[in-house]
């Protein structure tokens, strides 16, 4: 099988953002990370293009993902003090909205490095 390679390929795992990451990938898995570290390499050899979950969940079923929106909605509206937590591997715009959302339903926010 033929692989696609990506140069200058990003790694957001820890923060560092190395920017020259070389990844191979057979059109489903990414399968050699040339110059990341072990961490790196981790984070992108489980990634995949595989579906290996519904898009959601609700009280551990599949739902659609309107219900699932409706139902953490509800969770956050009726929350005491809502924490936003996580946010490691995601996007700059995504941890904006994440911040934008703790504003509105008055709660705070806080990333896995607290652990
Ligand atoms: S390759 Fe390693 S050091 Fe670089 S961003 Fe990824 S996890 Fe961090």
């Amino acid at each position: 099988m033929e692989l696609s390679i990506t140069k200058n390929a990003t790694c957001t795992f820890c923060g560092c953002v190395c920017d020259d990451i070389e990844l191979h990938a057979d059109g489903e898995r990414i399968v050699e990370t040339k110059r990341a570290c072990i961490l790196g390499e981790a984070w992108f050899k489980n990634h995949t293009a595989e579906r290996l979950y519904p898009d959601a969940l609700i009280d551990g079923q599949p739902a659609t993902l309107d219900d699932a929106v409706e139902a953490a909605a509800e969770y956050l509206y009726n929350a005491h003090l809502p924490l936003v937590y996580g946010l490691s591997n995601v996007t700059c715009e995504a941890q904006r909205e994440a911040v934008a959302l703790a504003e509105l339903i008055g709660g705070v926010v806080d990333s896995h490095t607290s652990l």
